[in-house]
């Protein structure tokens, strides 16, 4: 059986809860042959020499964790530059948010040249290495000219624009080019995959083979759409945990008299907070009925806080909330409680179980997992209303959520108004299919689905 290498930027010892849903599901993958889980340590050393970076290597039960430290101008320019501060932002449509700094991109080479001369040295022949996210779009390349002939497949976490938006980087083609060192390239939904079938014919003549099979750059490459789930079982088994429930029980009692709305995100753009935060003050306009009643509780984690776009966002965020709480608050009901910060991922599931609706609402998204896990919380003889952007990856797969336009201030204070008023026995039927979807399709599916993909691709 071949051993599995995981190449993210970063790594986390899957025996941890907190590590996540990805690093459980990847975890029990790299356990069964004794894996090899490389990236990024973490670590960023002030004054080391760009394009070069120390191995280090750590056992975590039967998986091997290989970290590569990074120096400050590397990190700033490869993670919070190229990563950050260009594909992030035009993978999420956001052109206007994009800086296309000339520095950037060469860091973006040397440490995926670096990630790939270290990596090297620690593969076996008959590894199959399933490389994660836009960090590492070039590793396969970089991999293959120092010889590597291994089969490599890569994931997307993200979504992958439409050609016209991707043809804004400078390197487009040079990164679509780069996708084709792999045998596999894996998506999100399917309107990703169309992107790249449309690119790839369009900007680079590609023939198309069937079955998706791409020739291009003199190469060929099988590209899919794998939907990631997560863990139903394990994120019900921590709903009924002591955290959550004492989560549950401590929210239950305030909430009985009030309708809870929740919003749980890390701080970004892409998950439109500010429209989000409009939509329900147009609603507490609109239908006065919910004053004194409706309270949204957001929570919104901090993330890439080194970076402008970030702190402006929070400031706008900070501003917004005041002033729907100033506008509508009474001495004894708050309509918006606005948290900076990290729920623990064991207590989560009785924020969401107590919650009669979630907004799941971002301008773009490449899946987004929290509305997945909002279904998985539920109680299915009382369960919550999921309101879900169209624009999220999920919303191919969960069509009985209720699908909003985030852009459509009005449109979404209407559906939010739906929701508070659905009917129980409206409820408990979305919810049962929305809980099906997940369980069919869920992180374990996902996994198996890409990897047999892959040890089936066709090579060359
Ligand atoms: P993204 O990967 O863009 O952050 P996803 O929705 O796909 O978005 O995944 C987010 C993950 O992080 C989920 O597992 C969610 O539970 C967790 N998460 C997000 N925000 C918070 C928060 N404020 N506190 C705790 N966990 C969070």
């Amino acid at each position: 059986m071949s051993r599995l290498v995981v190449v993210s930027n970063r790594v986390a010892d899957p025996r941890k809860a907190a590590a996540g849903g990805l690093a459980v599901a990847l975890g029990d993958a790299l356990n069964t042959a004794g894996g090899l889980w490389f990236g990024w340590s973490g670590t960023v050393i002030e004054g080391g020499a760009p394009g070069e970076g120390e191995l280090h290597q750590q056992k975590a039960g039967t998986v091997t964790l290989a970290t590569v430290d990074l120096c400050a101008e590397d990190h700033a320019d490869y993670y919070l530059g190229y990563s950050n501060s260009v594909l992030w932002p035009v993978f999420h449509y956001r052109l206007d948010l994009a800086r296309f700094d000339a520095g950037y991109f060469g860091a973006y080479r040397r440490v995926n040249r670096l990630f790939a001369r270290q990596l090297l040295t620690l593969l076996r022949p008959d590894d199959i290495i399933w490389v994660h996210d836009y960090h590492l779009i070039p590793l396969a390349d970089e991999l293959r000219a120092l010889g590597a002939t291994q089969r490599i497949g890569f994931f997307l976490h993200v979504p992958l624009p439409p050609q016209q938006l991707l043809a804004a980087i400078p390197q487009h083609e040079w990164l679509m080019h780069a996708l084709f060192a792999y045998d596999l390239v894996g998506f999100q939904s399917e309107a990703d995959l169309e992107n790249f079938s449309r690119y790839v014919r369009a900007e680079a003549g590609a023939e198309d083979l069937g079955d998706n099979y791409y020739k291009a750059f003199g190469r060929t490459v099988q590209a899919g759409a794998f939907p990631i789930g997560i863990d139903v079982d394990e994120f019900a088994a921590l709903t009924h945990g002591k955290d959550a429930r004492e989560m549950y029980e401590r929210m239950k009692d305030e909430y009985s008299r009030r309708q809870l709305l929740l919003g749980v995100e890390r701080l970004d753009y892409s998950k439109g907070l500010p429209q989000r935060l409009r939509a329900f003050k147009a609603l507490l306009k609109k239908y006065p009925e919910n004053l004194r009643s409706a309270t949204l509780i957001q929570i919104a984690s901090p993330s890439r806080e080194a970076m402008d776009t970030y702190t402006d966002l929070l400031q706008e965020l900070e501003s917004l909330c005041g002033a729907i709480n100033g506008d509508f608050g009474e001495l004894d009901w708050m309509p918006v409680r606005y948290m900076h910060r990290n729920v623990a991922r064991k207590r989560l599931p009785g924020l969401y179980r107590v919650a009669r609706v979630a907004l799941v609402t971002p301008l773009r998204d490449g899946m987004n997992l929290v509305a997945k896990e909002f279904i998985a919380a539920q109680d299915p003889a009382d369960p919550g209303v999921l309101i879900l952007s169209r624009f999220a990856g999920a919303a191919e797969q969960l069509k009985d959520a209720l699908l909003v336009n985030p852009y459509d201030t009005d449109g979404m204070a209407d559906t939010i108004q739906r929701a508070l008023q659905m009917p129980l026995q409206e409820r408990q039927a979305r919810h049962q299919t929305l809980l099906k979807n997940i369980r069919e399709q869920d992180v374990h599916w996902w996994r198996m689905t890409f990897l047999k993909a892959l040890g089936a691709a066709a090579r060359g």
